[in-house]
């Protein structure tokens, strides 16, 4: 099994190429085919297995063949720890480099000011925690109405670091027209339950 099985643009087999990987490791085998259908996905994966190309290649090339032109944030993904927000914003900038798309990342803990510079400048998509994602979109510097794919990442962490009330906030002002990939280590019932409540009609992959 080689990426070229995967009817990936050429942008993306390029980026790939250039990044050394040659296999598609298991969660990607399986989520890449499924999110460029456009499906829903419940993913269960922990970190160390390829997910964030899993959901973050197939997620660069639907919006780059999405002819939706004009600004704003065409996809969202939350995760709970800045740590992991900034490693899939680099992988996003890896993965998308032949791609025109635009992205950043936002996480508490510094200054807002350089975050909302970049937002202004005009993103196709954002990283973010979720608490500062919250505040920005409560200022007005954020809106989500063009929201096309909503990724979910680590959702038991979120519970266990007590996100899952403000992840509930931001899943409320989503349009409820949009593709969701709910990424999570274990389904706990509080989890399972928030994932029956995203997600509409799932493909379900495990690893
Ligand atoms: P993740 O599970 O997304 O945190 O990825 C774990 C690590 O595996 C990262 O360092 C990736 O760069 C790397 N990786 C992801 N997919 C592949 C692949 N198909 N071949 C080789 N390395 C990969």
């Amino acid at each position: 099994m080689s990426f070229k099985n995967l009817e990936l643009s050429q942008p993306l087999l390029k980026a790939i190429k250039d990044q050394g990987y040659t296999t598609p490791t298991p969660i990607q085998q399986q989520a890449i085919p499924l999110v460029l259908q456009g499906k829903d996905l419940l993913g269960i994966a922990q970190t160390g297995t390829g997910k964030t190309a899993a959901f973050g290649i197939p997620l660069l090339q639907r919006l780059e063949e999405s002819n939706i032109s004009g600004r704003g944030i065409k996809a969202l993904i939350l995760t709970p720890t800045r740590e992991l927000a900034i490693q899939i914003d680099e992988s996003l900038t890896a993965y998308g480099k032949y791609t025109r798309l635009k992205h950043t990342v936002i996480f508490g803990g510094v200054s807002q000011n350089k975050q909302v510079q970049k937002l202004k400048n005009g993103v196709d998509i954002l990283v973010a925690t979720p608490g500062r994602l919250l505040d920005l979109m409560n200022q007005g510097f954020i809106s989500l109405k063009h929201l096309q794919i909503f990724v979910l990442d680590e959702a038991d962490r979120m519970l266990d670091m007590g996100f899952i009330h403000d992840v509930k906030k931001v899943i409320k002002v989503l349009p409820s027209k949009r593709q969701t990939l709910f990424f999570s280590a274990t389904m706990p019932e509080e989890i399972q339950s928030l994932s029956n409540m995203m997600l509409k009609n799932p493909a379900k992959v495990e690893v």
